[in-house]
């Protein structure tokens, strides 16, 4: 069973971010970066299943797959220290600015050069946070879309792969389940991520990574960048800044004064 997980590279959740005046994009150079938390949820799984197969004598392999700026390499190999086998870095600059219906674009391109029995992907990046990229390449794979899985199970029989996942409900979950290959989103319920191992570490330096760029990936230049991105960012604005506190000086009455503070802000 051959596995694509897609993990992406965000800005640290807490690092202050920012969006640059003159292009409106998000300052991605200045920030600390990190995994995109719930793609190591992701990679988790994947690793999962894979381990459950070849438990049972069959062949899985991980592949990761993430279109981001060269320092993505970071997390890349952040993924394959947890024991991916391989991963595949589709970066160009023509692509900085593309929008989320240009970025599954270019991932479903990349997609299109890989075999893969399941694509398992976070259900939000916390950059963005449009929770949309596995939809959008289910649209444009033709593939089903398992989303929100608290929990996968995946077998293949020959060339006949089935995947049943329990999706994350309000009150449970559903029991959702299509044939293979098709595009699996986890929620952060599913397990818990291991940590690199030293070994691991070590070993991913020497495990395959494929860097392309988008005409290595068939990308055509008119579809991708922020010139050509369908949707923009036409206006923002900055956080207010934080208001200096109210300190109520207990004489006496500290405990009257906190009770009329919080009832003239309607919490009691
Ligand atoms: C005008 C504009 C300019 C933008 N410019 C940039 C830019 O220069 N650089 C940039 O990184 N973003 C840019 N973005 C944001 C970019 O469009 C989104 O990050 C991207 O489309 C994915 O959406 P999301 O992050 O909300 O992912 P979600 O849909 O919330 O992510 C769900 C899952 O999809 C997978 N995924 C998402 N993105 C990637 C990826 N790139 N590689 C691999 N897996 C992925 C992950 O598994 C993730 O957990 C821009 C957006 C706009 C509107």
């Amino acid at each position: 069973m051959n596995i694509v997980v897609l993990v992406k590279q965000v800005p640290d959740t807490w690092a202050e971010r920012k969006l640059q005046d003159a292009d409106k994009t998000l300052d991605r150079a200045s920030v600390d970066v990190v995994m995109n938390e719930i793609d190591e949820y992701a990679v988790e799984e994947a690793l999962k299943i894979k381990e459950a197969a070849t438990a049972s004598g069959g062949e899985a392999s991980v592949t990761i797959l993430t279109m981001g700026p060269d320092r993505a390499v970071e997390t890349i190999r952040k993924a394959l220290s947890m024991g991916a086998d391989k991963a595949v870095h589709l970066s160009d600059d023509a692509l900085k600015g593309s929008d989320a219906v240009q970025t599954s674009y270019a991932l479903a391109q990349v997609l299109s050069t890989l075999e893969y029995d399941l694509v398992i992907t976070g259900s939000e990046a916390t950059d963005s946070r449009m929770a949309i990229m596995p939809a959008l390449l289910a649209e444009r794979t033709g593939q089903p879309q398992l989303s929100g899985a608290r929990k996968v199970t995946a077998s293949l029989e020959g060339t006949v792969g089935t995947v049943r996942i329990e999706r994350q409900t309000e009150n449970g979950y559903d029991v959702v389940e299509a044939a293979t290959p098709a595009i699996v989103s986890v929620v952060e319920k599913i397990n818990e991520p291991r940590y690199p191992s030293f070994k691991g570490i070590m070993a991913a330096k020497k495990k395959p990574l494929t860097n392309l760029t988008i005409a290595d990936a068939g990308i055509d230049a008119a579809q991708v960048g922020l010139a050509s991105a369908p949707s923009q960012v036409v206006e923002f604005s900055n956080k207010p800044p934080r208001q200096a506190g109210q300190i109520v000086k207990d004489e006496g009455d500290g405990g009257v004064k906190i009770a009329e503070f919080l009832a003239s802000q309607k919490f009691v």
